[in-house]
């Protein structure tokens, strides 16, 4: 069957060009340091990272007359750049059908629990300029006839907040923001690996980066210093943290960074994990129509025979095709959903088979076989909520590909372009580490703990323990413009960065340098390896008590030992990674401290985590497998009401609780008396009034 949708069309929703940069202009200023002749750049604000959040933040400022340089490891690389999912979900506020209340929207993003109330509501708010904004710089967010913007349910929405352009939204979204961008004139500093913070009198005053543009024979690495009174780190989230990953390749964000830097870290316990083909081919998430389309699932084992696996979990072929199906918008794992038969078991499954050395297949040539003793797959035999949505959706042909192809023919031209044919063969894929939904803490402001230092987009940690599909995206530009109304309100990006003493950069250019020793039997591809299978092995969507406090030790191990001997690289160029892979060490500690403080204190299944344990309460059920080695602790209500925050004080990693910022729901605001907070700027809560 032939999609409705002329290929010219899906050709250009999936294929998206971005713009080309202009030269960058090269350093007019060197500075001696160390026996290196670092260049150095100075600006109002440095932003790191050219992603959906870095760009909005970059765009927003300049907009209001701040001085601003954007540095970025690869200018389109990253997660927005380069990731999606069947229809790339943005989170907004319901304003096309029957009106949405921020106040229930706020709740909905805040559902899980470990949120901030104001942060929920800020984003919930905010929405709907966001959405606008975009909209006039150019995206493309598909519109009914009378101009309402069309919208779907996504995971954890139960009211249709989500809309798309198709697989690409997120990619999209940074191309009108990069044009803008470059509209405005704002420099970006491409292939520039920020790697360290310049601190000096408890407040930032720049950063180091590595940058090949200025590798020469008096600074081999390419060392430049990036001055700036205010630096946003917007630099995505730690994609590389686990080795069974749906995030693109050479994504490491900068919590490692921050924590060198003593800035607070929060929700570090908190990530997704969901089905997707791994990086290591096309990492792109299987949810929506994916799924939807009801595919047969099944594993391959060594000797090559297959086994529908699936059928061991589900009582009815009815209840497992139902479950795939609603895997399109439940999407992430959540242990609860592996009880009464739901579709989280899914997931289970399939990690199951994982653990059992069998590869996982889904073929969209195939319905799902069916349950022994039971009747063949049919449409006529779903659950009523399925049926309706296929039904609705036109979706009642014979084949899963054909259902796709109705439903959503784009899913298949995405890994097409990739050389993969979802419609001739069947798809490989595993559950995989998505995002990181805690990070660097900020207020409602984006500000971090340390002085002039903001965050925003995946970096920052400003998400509870579940989010809506989307809500990440809106996060990154919610933020992206909060922090740039603040620094601009601050008035410190109205002009270049001023002075900065020598000894200060002379100890942070040694700090940088320190780690990196030629020769030494740590290196990049070991580093990587060890924390990539520990973090995938113990601290993923199982995870057991005593599997948890284990790799921390391990963890701690491989730390002290980095810290004592460094770690080697082969040439200059791959020094920033060495120094990523540093950092990254670090950063995987402090997850797995925060997960063994949460487990140790009784903290029970949530989120995309199911804690294993013997005395735990609930028990997931198969029909014909037991499942009691899955017996997990449930979640206990109070830990919804705080947060782990993670900080490194004096060399260690300290953990600790602080509970949710309130927000009054009750409060209305009333114009004649909050417009002069506005007028005076006394809303942006700036040191000294
Ligand atoms: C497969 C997949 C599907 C997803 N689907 C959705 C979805 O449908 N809806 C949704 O809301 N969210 C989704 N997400 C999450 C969402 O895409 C990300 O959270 C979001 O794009 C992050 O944007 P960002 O701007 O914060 O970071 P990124 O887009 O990752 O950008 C980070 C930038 O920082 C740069 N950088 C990194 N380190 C450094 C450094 N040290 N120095 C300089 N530059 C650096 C990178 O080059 C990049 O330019 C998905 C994620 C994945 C992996």
């Amino acid at each position: 069957m032939d999609s409705p949708i002329p290929q010219p069309i899906l050709d250009a929703l999936t294929d998206v060009d971005m713009p080309r940069l202009p030269p960058e202009a090269a350093a007019t200023e060197y500075r001696t340091v160390a026996g290196l002749r670092l260049p150095v750049y100075r600006t109002g604000c440095l932003i790191v990272g050219s992603g959906a959040a870095g760009l909005r933040t970059a765009v927003e400022l300049k907009r209001r007359g701040g001085e601003v340089i954007v540095a970025s490891q690869s200018a389109w690389g990253g997660t927005s750049a380069c990731s999606g999912s069947d229809k790339q979900t943005l989170h907004t506020a319901n304003t096309a059908d029957r009106g949405d209340n921020f106040t229930a929207m706020a709740r909905a993003i805040r559902a899980g629990g470990a949120m901030d109330e104001d942060i929920a509501y800020i984003e919930a708010v905010g929405s709907a300029r966001m959405m606008a904004s975009l909209q006039y710089l150019g995206l493309p967010l598909p519109q009914d006839r009378f101009g309402g913007t069309l919208r779907y349910q996504t995971d954890h929405d139960e009211t249709g907040r989500a809309t798309s352009c198709g697989p690409r939204t997120s990619r999209l979204m940074v191309r009108v923001l990069a044009e803008e961008a470059l509209r405005l004139g704002v420099p970006i500093l491409n292939q520039t690996t920020v790697a360290r913070l310049v601190v000096e009198g408890g407040r930032v005053a720049g950063a180091l980066a590595l940058r090949k543009e200025d590798q020469a024979p008096g600074n081999p690495l390419g060392v430049a210093l990036l001055l700036a009174p205010a630096v946003v780190l917007a630099a995505g989230g730690p994609g590389e943290l686990y080795r069974d990953s749906v995030y693109p390749n050479g994504c490491f964000g900068t919590l490692g960074l921050a924590l060198e830097a003593g800035i607070a870290l929060v929700n570090l316990t908190e990530s997704q994990f969901g089905i997707g083909t791994r990086r290591e081919g096309f990492p792109w998430n299987l949810s929506g129509t994916y799924v939807q389309a009801i595919p047969h699932i099944y594993s391959v084992d060594a000797d090559g025979t297959e086994h529908p696996f699936l059928t061991g979990y589900y009582r009815s072929t009815q209840e497992l095709a139902s479950n795939i199906f609603r895997k399109g918008y439940q999407w992430p794992f959540h242990a609860s959903r592996m009880l009464d038969f739901a579709s989280s078991l899914i997931d289970l499954a399939i990690w199951r088979e994982g653990q059992a050395g069998r590869r996982v297949f889904m073929d969209f040539n195939r319905n799902p076989l069916p349950v022994p003793g039971d009747a063949a797959f049919s449409l006529d035999r779903l659950d009523p909520d399925v049926a309706t949505y296929l039904g609705n959706a036109g979706a009642s042909q014979a084949l899963p590909i054909d259902r796709l192809r109705r439903m959503n023919p784009l899913a298949i031209e995405l890994y097409r372009r990739y050389k993969v044919d979802i419609a001739a063969e069947p798809l490989e894929f595993a559950v995989s580490n998505q995002h990181m939904n805690g990070g660097i803490a900020v207020d409602g402001w984006g500000r971090s703990s340390l002085a002039g230092v903001y965050a925003a987009g995946e970096a920052a940690g400003t998400h509870g323990v579940t989010r809506p599909g989307g809500a990440a995206l809106n996060a990154g530009q919610v933020f992206g413009t909060r922090v740039a109304e603040h620094v601009a309100a601050s008035g410190v990006a109205q002009a270049p960065s001023g002075a900065v003493a020598e000894e200060t950069v002379t100890e942070a250019v040694a700090a940088l340098l320190a780690p990196l020793r030629p020769g030494n039997a740590h290196d990049v591809r070991s580093v990587r390896a060890e924390v990539q299978a520990r973090m995938s092995d113990h601290a993923g969507m199982i995870c057991d008590s005593a599997g948890v406090t284990g790799a921390l030790a391990q963890a701690r191990a491989l730390n002290a030992a980095l810290a004592a001997e460094g770690i080697d690289y082969s040439r200059p160029g791959e020094a920033a990674r060495a120094l990523q892979w540093h950092q990254m060490a670090l950063a995987s500690e402090a997850v797995l401290a925060a997960l063994d403080h949460y487990v140790a204190q009784g903290g029970g299944s949530r989120g995309a985590r199911a804690i294993c344990a013997g005395d735990g309460t609930r028990v997931p059920q198969a029909r014909a497998l037991d499942l009691d080695a899955f017996r997990f602790r449930a979640e206990r209500a109070a830990d919804r009401d705080e947060q782990i925050v993670v900080q490194q004080v004096d060399g260690r990693l300290r953990v600790s609780t602080r509970p949710n910022r309130r927000f009054d729901e009750t409060a209305r605001p009333f114009f004649e008396r909050d417009w002069p907070d506005w007028l005076t700027g006394a809303l942006f809560d700036l040191p000294g009034g």
